[in-house]
């Protein structure tokens, strides 16, 4: 008989996580608020807020981090990850710093200027804020196919090549740089094909403009590509990242995701021109230039990490555990954005809260009720994340109302997907005895998801 599929590693230190009765989640949601990420992260069974910094470290890794440099200039740790990174992109001018979105506050101080347009695939929101910051215009160009949930597209997080070259044609005296997302976290963790990536650079050399990768996922996306993308089925992990590299001009990245570090980035390229710009806003932002914003020997487990999960089996365990969460959702039919990402699953509040008005932010309900049902933290990506319209202050509902489902790396087993996936069908069962949400007792102006006060209605 077939061998059946397993994880590529064994467990050598293992977290005691709790489990809470319905009496305790009840009191501990009141006193958050109604709002998750005010809970206490010890009154969370199984914790599926975000894939950032949440990954579990190798044994490689931790050896690693007692090597660290901690040398202030020209530390060893620091041409360590430079080597890593260079071999694997290509790169060899690389700034680390403590997390993605400083290596977006550092880069684009020296790139964007006031009347710029960063065309892209749909930025992540510090990209887009560090772009709206400087005045400058975060101009969306991903594929249509993207907004609809149920469509199943191989590459469902590419460019719109059309769009971007309208962009261009427009616009092409005000854009420093095109910026290609991969995979696409905003549009659920959904990856760009290599052609894609190739029809950008095409664009992109025909109007004399440079590339950037922001890069979180790149070894997820380079995974999507070996095992979807026609001739690269047979290619390494590794080649194909240096393929998907060698059709950009620099790199911005946080390591808590793809590189399986708690904290970290950096920024890598190509360009002299570049790193001689960004280094002038590396050393008051971040520190000197062979630490920027990190420890040597974060540096030294992120060179690892960045090795270690450009390996086909570390993404092929990852990967098929968030497929699993998937089929047992597809079991009990309950609708998510398809296909499953590489890093979580998207479940369409709006289709299965049908009853909730939007006014009462169904998604948020949903994330509510999951952790209400078995202490699963979820984290809503809707309506209340889209935050009020800065004109007219009205909720913005045009969007999609997602519960999101992270999975962090190498920490839950296929058990745990399991449980999540039979309290998300207690809830699924019992839909259509909810039909009220929540209301907003206090906000901020801005990102009012993190604080936000709410109270159950009905
Ligand atoms: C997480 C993320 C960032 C920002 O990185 P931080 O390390 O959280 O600052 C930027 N872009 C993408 C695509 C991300 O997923």
């Amino acid at each position: 008989m077939e061998l059946p599929f397993a994880e590529s590693w064994k467990i050598k230190m293992v977290e005691p996580i709790r489990k809470s009765t319905r009496e305790e989640r009840e009191k501990w949601l009141a006193e958050a608020n109604y709002n998750v990420f005010q809970l206490a992260a010890d009154h969370v069974y199984i914790d599926c807020l975000t894939d950032s910094g949440t990954g579990a470290m190798s044994d490689r890794q931790w050896a690693a981090l007692m090597m660290g440099d901690e040398s202030y200039a020209g530390s060893r740790s620091f041409y360590e990850l430079r080597d890593v990174i260079c071999r694997l992109t290509g790169f060899s001018y690389v700034i680390p710093t403590h997390q993605g979105r400083a290596a977006e506050n550092v880069l684009f101080s020296a790139l964007i200027k006031e009347g710029d347009v960063a065309p892209g695939n749909s930025h992540f929101d510090t990209t887009k804020g560090h772009i709206e910051s400087r005045k400058a215009v975060a101009l969306d160009c991903t594929v249509d196919e993207a907004k609809n949930t149920q469509l199943e597209v191989p590459f469902k997080g590419n460019v719109d090549i059309k769009k971007l070259e309208a962009a261009l044609e427009k616009d092409a005296d005000k854009i420093p740089f095109i910026i290609v997302t991969i995979t696409n976290n905003t549009a659920g963790g959904q990856p760009v094909s290599m052609q894609n990536l190739r029809d950008v650079r095409r664009v992109a050399d025909k109007y004399n403009k440079r590339v950037i990768f922001d890069s979180a996922r790149f070894a997820e996306n380079a995974y999507f590509i070996k095992t979807r993308e026609e001739g690269y089925a047979d290619k390494s992990i590794k080649e194909i990242t240096r393929e998907m590299f060698d059709l950009a001009d620099g790199m911005t990245m946080s390591a808590k995701k793809d590189g399986i570090v708690n904290m970290g980035g950096f920024i890598a390229t190509r360009h002299e021109d570049w790193y001689e710009a960004a280094k002038k806003f590396c050393i008051p932002f971040e520190g000197y230039l062979t630490y920027g914003g990190m420890n040597g020997r974060d540096m030294a487990a992120l060179a690892v990490g960045l090795d270690e999960n450009t390996e086909f089996d570390n993404l092929d365990t990852r990967i098929k555990q968030v497929q699993f969460l998937a089929s047992l959702l597809d079991e009990y039919g309950i609708p998510y954005q398809r296909p499953a990402g590489g890093h979580a699953i998207f479940v369409d509040a709006n289709k299965i809260l049908s009853n909730v008005p939007k006014e009462e932010f169904p998604a948020q309900t949903l994330t509510i009720e999951l952790y209400r049902e078995a202490g699963i933290r979820g984290c809503e990506i809707g309506y209340i994340l889209a935050d009020r319209d800065p004109i007219t202050r009205e909720n913005r509902f045009g969007g999609l109302d997602l519960l999101r489902l992270c999975i962090a790396r190498r920490v839950y087993t296929d058990n745990h997907m399991r449980v999540i996936a039979a309290a998300l069908k207690n809830v699924y069962d019992r839909r259509n005895e909810i039909t009220r949400g929540v209301e907003i007792v206090w906000e901020a102006p801005l990102m009012r998801h993190f604080t936000v006060k709410l109270r159950p209605l009905g």
